[in-house]
């Protein structure tokens, strides 16, 4: 397989993780080739932090809208209001849209000199001298022809939750994932039926996600409702018809409906020991409890293009290892307590109405808005993290003496 176009680099996938590692790659003068299968807008809440701005340079105008509160409703309807304001004067949740977003950072990355392509990867190969052969479908091509092929130094999977490259290139199955789903509708004039274009609704009830939870996420003109359950045989579609019937939105013109999985377990291994390395959704780092997936991906990115640098600098395999080292030094503490904050909280309805009334605390509201804002447990208020434990440690007493916190039965 000789006479193929040579790249330092090929990065699977033009989302959040792709696009990041590609610019960075490509700003760092390396030869990049992006590959993306293009032509569908990745289905998403779209809700990011400012630190996700500040750290990758991404100007405010990206944002289509912001949010300044959180809602949180419980199982009896009880609803607990979670102002910014709490953790962060000034702090907000900012909103994309996945067309708008994903395509200006492929802009950005191709402006910086990535090359871009559409096409979808399907295997990969090795040339006779054992370098990788990436060989995808152009966009438009017939399934089942003669694919094209490039060769690469080191190949970055970017490519989703269902990421073929780390199919082709890692031992380790997909991890276990939230089947998520919503539904972009219309927004209804700002009061109608409570709606408010600034507060992001939050929905802990069983009957609309036994595992996970509801939203609705305001885009200006747009609003996404959705839902999200790792359980097997769970009627999302009902879900969110439900949800929207409750809160009159079923009354809005619907503009699309869509659906993906969320990995919420960080892979064991990113890499292949080779020239291989995966990041983003490719290696499950979507915030257990949150599903917050699109600030990580492009730190996933940032890393693994990193790490890439220092393997094509060097030749030492062992470089592309530090992607993941380097995540889980910097965010594993927090995918922990949130995988157990979902195993705890999100068990029952009863956990649930606790859950919400526990957000009414002023200390649990600004760690939670400080750790959202930031992307760190914050340490500098030892008090609070005391006082949060003490109140966590009463419910948990309690939960376990009433012997509440089994899941719930299923029908
Ligand atoms: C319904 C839903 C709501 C969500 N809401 C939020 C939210 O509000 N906030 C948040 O932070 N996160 C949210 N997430 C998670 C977030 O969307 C993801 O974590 C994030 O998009 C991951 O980025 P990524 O670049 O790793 O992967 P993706 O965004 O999935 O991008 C993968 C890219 O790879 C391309 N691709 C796939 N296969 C191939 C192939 N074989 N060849 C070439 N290209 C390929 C795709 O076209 C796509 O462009 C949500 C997810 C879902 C499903």
């Amino acid at each position: 397989m000789t006479g193929h176009e040579n790249f330092d680099a090929v990065v699977v996938g033009g989302g959040p993780s792709g696009a990041t590692a590609a610019d960075d790659l490509a700003r760092a003068g390396f030869k990049v080739l992006l590959l993306d299968r293009a032509g569908r807008i990745k289905p998403c809440g779209g809700a990011v932090p400012p630190r996700l701005l500040k750290d990758f340079d991404v100007p405010l105008d990206q944002l289509c809208a912001t949010a300044n509160e959180a809602r949180m409703i419980a199982p009896s309807g009880m609803m607990v209001d979670m102002p910014v304001s709490a953790g962060a004067a000034g702090g907000f949740v900012g909103m994309v849209d996945r067309d708008v977003f994903d395509e200006w950072l492929r802009a950005r990355a191709a402006s910086h000199g990535a090359e871009r392509r559409a096409g979808t990867f399907e295997t990969l190969a090795r040339d006779a001298d054992g370098t990788a052969v990436i060989e995808y479908r152009p966009k438009g091509a017939a399934r089942g022809g003669e694919p094209m092929r490039v060769r690469a130094k080191v190949v970055l999977g970017c490519d989703g939750g269902n990421s073929a490259v780390a199919r082709a290139a890692l031992p380790e199955p997909a991890p276990k994932f939230v089947a998520a789903y919503h539904e972009v509708i219309d927004s209804p004039p700002e009061g109608v039926n409570g709606f408010a274009g600034g507060r992001c609704d939050v929905f802990y009830q069983g009957k609309l996600s036994p595992d996970f939870y509801a939203w609705i996420f305001p885009h200006g003109g747009k609003t996404s409702v959705g839902v999200g359950s790792a359980k097997k045989g769970f009627e999302l579609r009902k879900a969110v018809a439900q949800l929207r019937a409750e809160t009159g939105l079923d009354a809005c013109h619907t503009v699309r409906v869509e659906g993906a999985p969320i990995p919420l377990k960080p892979r064991k291994r990113w890499d292949n020991g080779r020239d291989v390395v995966v990041a983003g959704d490719a290696a499950g780092v979507v915030a257990p409890a949150s599903g917050e997936g699109i600030y990580y991906a492009m730190t996933a990115g940032r890393l693994a293009a990193e790490s890439a640098m220092a393997f094509l600098k060097t030749g030492n395999a062992a470089e592309l290892k530090t992607a993941r080292k380097r995540f889980m030094k910097a965010h594993g503490q927090v995918f922990r307590v949130l995988g157990i904050m979902q195993w705890f909280w999100y068990s029952n309805d009863n956990m649930r109405e606790r859950f919400v009334k526990l957000c009414r605390d002023p200390d649990v509201q600004q760690l939670t808005w400080e750790a959202y804002m930031n992307k760190e447990l914050v340490r500098r208020k030892p008090m609070a993290h005391v006082r949060v434990f003490i109140k966590d440690t009463r419910q948990l007493i309690g939960a376990l003496f009433t012997g509440r916190r089994q899941p719930e039965a299923r029908a």
